[in-house]
């Protein structure tokens, strides 16, 4: 029931049920939130006289009562909504405490220091959320407090000193905000409760779900539980644990704990905690319980779990348990050992790994040959390599970022405060902090490398510099973290290719045996051809030419066949170019032997050949003021008239494409000529090659049918001169929106289509996305006027219309006309499930999304399967 009762306040129910050892409490359902932040924030009509009701069920579970000075029921009152948003909410500890039951509190428990830590506690708490007072206001009295004892920690304190400062926080929450510290516990209940509810729009947890893809219109559930103290001695404490290693996937029960401690202790790093092991040790009875509850929990949820606890006085509580956050690394492995393990099937491991989280998986890792210049070591809280220049702070971090700028976020400790910052940077380094700080937990669910807790380095945010040893660095330095090793580096590292496990393959082969879409690569180089093969590439979707023509050696031909004013010599020029282009073909088909190629013939503008128009004209005005170089003057201006002739005002829509090939069909003949000498080369040695030949940016039948018709024949002759027959088809690229509209005439000439879904997205919404890119495309997703960018998910409404229409038509035209997508959709998640649902016959990506595009396409075939199911 996480819609109604959040995730904790669910999975507290159902430990509850299952006799789990809870204490009593009750969950108020996100409606109520919701109808609190429609109405005005006004409470419920009802829910008043309901929370009382249940209050006095929890009394009498606990045999305490709710402000009763003599035997105090003291609460907690935590915010929880359906999805786990760590640290974004607000939390309210030891609620029910005042002047009179903080004196229940002692004669009951003898301890009159305890007493006062938590009632200090809870009035800095209550502040902050309820108030909206600064923590760093009560911080720094307490530190005024510390400093005047002469002790350095917080449990040094004794009973009188905290009895003073809790004397103190009331005076300066009178003085500053000219309110009396709310006495009464009902009175403080009430107040928590609609906190709560307002925290659900507090900016971090605003941005935590923009950046999360949550809903705004969940709301959050609010938990009201008895308290339980984890700081009453050391036989006490509280700590987070999960069922298997969140980092790595590893099967061992992970997580830290802090004797005497209370609440958020633990994960806010003001100590740094233990590990879980050592409590085996200091209180083995309540070690092998958690042991055999965590276990328990895991297999009833049949998934990784985090769970809180805290230990009163030698009796365990378990105050949470939630399916774990975890790295992609670990979600592969534990999807499937859990399989293995026979707790989930194989379609199900399949389902819980995130198909975009990959990309953590198939990323650089640092070179260990790499001579390197260690800093310090911290703890390895999220895996992986981020390189950056040093920053101190939150803001900065997100305005550097946003000027593409690559930063490292560095601070004592993270907050919930500073999330935007984390969003922006490469990678996180905190000083103090364990593996489930906040640092480390919002890392880790951002798929970011961290290292906390590097207890070395002392971190100086006014000056913004760290030191460690007798060196210091500062804003501007650049350092590399090493997320799996806790490494902080001097300076940027060389990387290696990833190294991908056996449980990453195992993923793939169970994807591979359930989806129905099929995979290509998008590469132009036998190397990235190989690449995307050892990915699980079943051909390339697209081979992008013009690549090919950059390069030094070939440049300067290309540009002189440009520059040629008869078509003679143009043909001079592309036959010097034939033999490169049959290599390259040569290469890649060599690579991709037994699959199929799809070559597509020359797309930009001529201009993106020559230099830039400005810069030449530069040039020009330069050798002609200093007269220096008449001979150079004159080959630039001449140069200069060709690159005037061929400017265009919108080079997107200009000469390009299939307009190339019918202006210039010499040059489609070079290519058509090298990639079937380079077929008829292979298919010579006995070797399997299916070349597509694919022409683009057709708008009108005509200019295929034309188009085609000129090269089919040099592909024949090539043949009949060759004396072997090579499996060639012919088919064309439906980018323009006219295409698409007219696919049913176009299929009559094509015997496949590509979705050249990068350009049938600028041309159906009208954006350039250069431009759009650029300019108001973050204003529009930042403003919700579109929810997605279209250029990286496919926008289904409008441009998967056009592709709706043209898949119906193209089969009717031809049934066994062949489909796939070969924009930058290719590698999206969501759109490979539309591509799916299409009923495409494959989608085409960059070699590292083509993992991403295997899974997302089995997901798609499970998800089928099961909404059929239902
Ligand atoms: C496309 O338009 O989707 C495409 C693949 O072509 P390009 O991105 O090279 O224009
Ligand atoms: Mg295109």
């Amino acid at each position: 029931m996480r819609d109604l009762l959040g995730g904790k306040g669910a999975g507290l129910a159902e430990m509850t049920r299952a006799g789990l050892p809870v204490p009593p409490g009750f969950t108020i359902a996100t409606t109520a939130c919701n109808l609190y932040l429609a109405n005005d924030e006004a409470l419920p009509a009802g829910l008043e006289d309901q929370i009382i009701s249940q209050l006095q069920e929890v009394e009498r579970l606990t045999d305490k009562r709710f402000g009763d000075p003599q035997n105090p029921l003291l609460v907690s009152v935590r915010s929880g909504a359906k999805f786990s948003m760590p640290g974004m909410m607000d939390t309210i500890l030891n609620l029910g405490l005042n002047d009179r039951t903080v004196e229940g509190i002692i004669s009951q428990t003898g301890n009159e220091r305890f007493a006062y830590d938590a009632y200090r506690r809870f009035v800095a708490m209550f502040s902050n959320v309820v108030l909206g007072y600064k923590l760093h206001h009560f911080e720094a009295v307490l530190e005024q407090f510390k400093h005047r004892a002469g002790v350095k920690e917080d449990t040094d304190l004794n009973a009188a000193t905290l009895k003073d400062l809790v004397k103190a926080y009331k005076a300066m929450i009178l003085k500053e905000l000219g309110i009396d510290f709310p006495e009464d516990p009902f009175v403080q209940l009430k107040m928590a409760v609609e906190a709560v509810f307002r925290s659900w729009k507090n900016p971090r947890a605003i941005t935590y779900r923009n950046h999360n893809k949550i809903p705004h219109d969940l709301g959050t559930a609010v938990n009201v539980q008895a308290m339980v103290f984890g700081n009453m001695g050391n036989d006490s404490g509280t700590g987070v644990a999960f069922t298997r290693n969140p980092s790595t996937g590893e099967k061992a029960l992970y997580g830290e704990y802090l004797l005497n401690a209370q609440g958020e202790d633990v994960v806010a790093g003001i100590r740094t905690p233990n590990p879980l092991s050592t409590l085996a040790n200091e209180l083995p009875e309540v070690f092998q319980q958690f042991v055999t509850i965590a276990e328990r929990l895991e297999r009833h949820y049949r998934d990784v779990q985090d769970m809180e606890f805290t230990i009163e006085r030698g009796k365990l509580y378990m105050l949470q348990t939630r399916n774990g956050k975890r790295t992609a690394q670990a979600a592969v492995k534990i999807a499937v050992d859990l399989a293995n393990e026979g707790i989930i099937s194989r379609e199900e491991a399949v389902m819980r790994v995130d198909p975009a989280s990959l990309d953590q998986l198939l990323h650089p890792r640092i070179d260990p040959n790499a001579k390197i210049d260690v800093i310090a070591r911290g703890l390895p809280a999220s895996p992986g390599a981020a390189t950056g220049t040093l920053v101190f702070d939150a803001d900065e971090a997100e305005r550097l970022g946003r000027e593409g700028m690559k930063v490292i976020l560095t601070r004592v400790e993270t907050c919930p405060d500073d999330i935007h910052g984390m969003i922006m940077a490469q990678g996180v380094l905190t000083s103090r902090g364990g593996m489930t700080s906040h640092a480390a937990v919002v890392a880790r669910g951002m798929g970011k490398p961290c290292v906390a807790g590097c207890e070395s380095l002392r971190v100086d945010l006014e000056r913004r510099t760290f030191t460690v040893g007798d060196r210091t660095f500062g804003e501007g330095d650049t350092v590399t973290l090493n997320g799996s090793t806790g490494e902080v580096i001097a300076g940027a590292v060389p990387t290696l290719a990833p190294e991908l496990t056996d449980e990453f393959r195992q993923v793939m082969v169970w994807a591979d045996a359930i989806r129905k879409l099929g995979v290509r690569t998008n590469a132009d180089t036998p190397e990235d051809a190989a690449r995307a093969r050892e990915f699980g590439a079943q051909g390339i979707g697209l081979c992008r030419t013009e690549h090919m023509f950059m390069q030094p050696e070939r440049l300067p031909v290309i540009q002189k066949m440009i520059m040629a004013e008869a078509e003679h010599e143009r043909r001079e020029h592309l036959a010097k170019l034939l033999p490169f282009q049959r290599e390259d073909f040569e290469g890649i088909f060599r690579a991709m032997e037994g699959l199929p190629v799809t070559v597509r013939l020359l797309d930009p503008p001529l201009h993106e050949f020559l230099p830039n128009l400005v810069d030449l004209s530069c040039e020009v005005a330069v050798l002609k003021a200093t007269g220096s170089d008449p001979k150079l003057l004159r080959e630039k201006e001449t140069l200069l008239r060709k690159v005037h002739s061929l400017h265009e005002s919108n080079p997107m829509m200009g000469l390009r494409g299939c307009r190339l090939g019918l202006t210039f069909p010499e040059i489609n003949e070079m290519q058509v000529r090298a990639i079937m000498e380079a077929a008829c080369q292979l298919a010579g040695e006995g070797k399997k090659v299916y070349p597509e030949i694919m022409i683009p940016l057709i708008g009108h039948v005509n200019e295929l049918s034309t188009v085609k018709a000129q090269l089919e024949s040099v592909a024949q002759q090539v043949m009949e001169q060759a004396g072997v027959q090579v499996a060639y088809r012919f088919g064309t690229m439906i980018e323009i929106p006219r295409a698409a509209l007219t696919a049913g005439a176009i299929a009559e000439h094509a015997e496949f289509f590509s979705f050249g879904t990068n350009d049938l997205t600028q041309m159906t919404f009208g954006y350039s996305r250069d431009d759009a890119e650029g300019r108001f495309l973050s204003h529009y997703l930042d403003s919700k006027i579109l929810k997605d960018n279209p250029f990286e998910t496919l926008d289904q409404e409008g441009v998967g219309q056009l592709m709706q229409l043209a898949v119906k038509q193209g089969r009717k035209a031809r049934p066994e006309l062949k489909l796939g997508i070969c924009g930058e959709h290719g590698g999206d998640p969501a759109s490979v499930v539309f591509a799916h649902h299409l009923g495409l016959d494959y989608v085409s990506c960059s070699p590292f999304r083509v993992p991403i595009a295997r899974l997302a396409a089995a997901q798609a075939t499970v998800g089928t399967t099961q909404m059929r199911d239902k």
